[in-house]
């Protein structure tokens, strides 16, 4: 399956975009960078938006990219994600004070944007892809994500601190072809991580013991104050299935 990095980042600057995966070209998984990292022709083939939680590194690009799809692409847009991410987003975004209400709009019998709910671990299509919700480790209710297509598996984790049930997943998982995990700080923060639901070099070498498969491990999300801390940190971990997701690369799992 065919993964494109539109934004790697828990931080935003002008070099740094917010967390979003682009899959087979149609399916984003968060929308961090969403308008940011995506031309607005390529914005038209999205049809469906996983979001792993509410926090808005994670949702940022959703306000704008309706704006820029709204009566140009034919159908809605769906939005997946639990119902607590929903109701957030429903709350606090699409309010009708903070954005539109997009679940209304142009009528409320074909809206352009609209919800669908997922369960712990109740897999759903889209595309070619198997998405199975795995709930980790954040300070709002969060989940990863195993995608499968074919012969091959992907296990997404967008934000989480140390969690047990993705590791889990990813030891049973036969055709699993890599990981993606959340390093935000460098060591130095260890408490900010640990209080953020977040991980750094020195809880990832911990998590990586749970992790019997040798399979790339991804790492996403560095903060952008702690990103050269990180890079050295995570180097002298010394292991050899740990590398960094490189932002507007697309990845073939
Ligand atoms: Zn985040
Ligand atoms: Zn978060």
């Amino acid at each position: 399956m065919e993964i494109e990095v539109l934004g790697a980042y828990g931080g935003e600057t002008p070099e740094c975009r917010l967390t979003c995966l682009l899959v087979g070209g149609t399916v984003a998984i968060d929308a961090g960078c969403l308008c940011r990292g995506l031309e607005i022709e390529r914005q038209l083939d999205v049809e469906a938006i996983v979001l792993t939680h509410s926090h808005a590194d994670h949702t940022n690009g959703l306000p704008f990219f309706l704006d820029n799809v709204f009566g140009r692409r034919k159908g809605g847009v769906g939005i997946r994600g639990s119902e607590a991410t929903l109701y957030a987003v429903r709350k606090h975004v699409f309010n009708s004070s903070t954005w539109p209400d997009f679940t209304r709009l142009p009528n409320h019998l074909e809206p352009v944007l609209e919800f669908e709910a997922f369960d712990d671990e109740e897999s759903f299509v889209l595309g070619d892809v198997t998405y199975t919700p795995i709930r980790v480790n954040h300070v709002v209710p969060t989940h990863g994500l195993l995608l499968e297509s074919g012969n091959s598996a992907f296990l997404w984790s967008s934000d989480t601190g140390p969690t047990e049930r993705l590791w889990e997943v990813a030891s049973r998982t036969e055709n699993l072809k890599a990981v993606a995990i959340d390093v935000s700080f460098h060591n130095q923060l260890q408490q900010v991580a640990d209080d953020s639901g977040h991980l750094t070099p020195a809880s990832l070498r911990t998590e990586l013991a749970k992790l019997t498969k040798d399979v790339p491990v991804y790492i996403h999300h560095m903060k952008p104050q702690s990103e050269a801390m990180i890079r050295e940190e995570v180097a002298a971990l010394n292991d050899a299935r740990v590398r960094f997701f490189e932002q507007g690369q697309v990845y073939q799992f």
